[in-house]
């Protein structure tokens, strides 16, 4: 978790400044004035900083970015980390109305496995066993029908895995759309309305009933993933949350999203 920072004098680290005029505070301890760095530990001027942003937004790579500015690539690499995690922090937390829940499985499918293979393979070993010579990673997503998703990675697609995430992001009441898997069965008993898709009968969309919006978000997921050549397992949750604020916020502008992480930086002062 990144910790929060909060702001001190760089003299005599007292906490009671105010703010002056662009960005700048003086303390009122000793007078001195200052601007403090938009992210703590990273000696780069604000406008570098929205360079990188706006080109990590377009998708650039972070030597490619390094390049441009000519500045050292750990200090991008640096403020990509920070704003990945910025970004997986920026969820909604509550889903209500009509929401998807759905799994899906990323990375290392060496023989291309499908869902339906993975879960019968389930059904037939018991619970999916770690270094069983697959090193498949199951994520676990919500979707509201407004178009935001909330996506997490998972030990398991059991039950027990994925009940206590649905009841902490989803408002009691709601009503909730699933294919058949298992998991899913005892939802009606947690105080939820529960809707069951059965993919084998052709239907996919039955009135509002469906999961398509997730299963658009799985597939804009692995293509991104995909388009970098796979990314390390435990850089993972990190590239989930990137992509979960990318498709979550992909109808505002380039200007409209820079701001929005710049926003979140500031507010929650993360440290390098
Ligand atoms: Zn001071």
């Amino acid at each position: 978790m990144p910790m929060y920072q909060r702001i001190l004098c760089p003299r005599c680290h007292s906490r009671f400044l105010s703010h002056i005029r662009r960005g700048k505070r003086r303390c009122k301890g000793c007078g001195y004035e200052f601007t403090p760095w938009l992210i703590k530990g990273v000696r780069l001027k604000d406008n570098q900083i929205k360079k990188i942003i706006q080109w990590f937004l377009l998708e650039r790579s972070g030597l490619w970015i390094a390049q441009r500015l000519k500045i050292g690539k750990n200090q991008v690499y640096q403020v990509l980390r920070i704003l990945r995690r910025v970004m997986s922090q920026d969820v909604p937390s509550v889903f209500a109305g009509i929401v998807e829940v759905d799994e899906t499985y990323l990375g290392g499918q060496k023989k291309n496995k499908n869902k339906k293979q993975l879960r019968k393979e389930i059904k037939l070993y018991g619970k999916s066993k770690k270094g069983r010579g697959t090193n498949k990673q199951a994520v676990f997503g919500i979707l509201c029908r407004s178009g935001k998703v909330y996506a997490q990675l998972v030990e398991d697609v059991e039950a027990e895995d994925l009940v206590p995430i649905i009841r902490r992001k989803v408002k009691s009441g709601t009503r909730i759309c699933s294919d058949t898997w298992r998991a899913y069965t005892g939802l009606v008993t947690k105080g939820y309305v529960h809707r069951v898709v059965v993919h084998k009968d052709k239907e996919y969309v039955k009135g509002r009933n469906h999961i398509n919006g997730l299963e658009g978000f799985w597939g804009y997921l692995k293509r991104k993933l995909a388009a970098k050549g796979g990314v390390q397992r435990r850089y993972l949750s990190l590239f989930l949350g990137e992509y979960v604020w990318r498709y979550n916020f992909r109808k505002l502008t380039l200007e409209q999203q820079t701001q929005r992480l710049i926003y979140l930086l500031r507010k929650l002062r993360f440290s390098g």
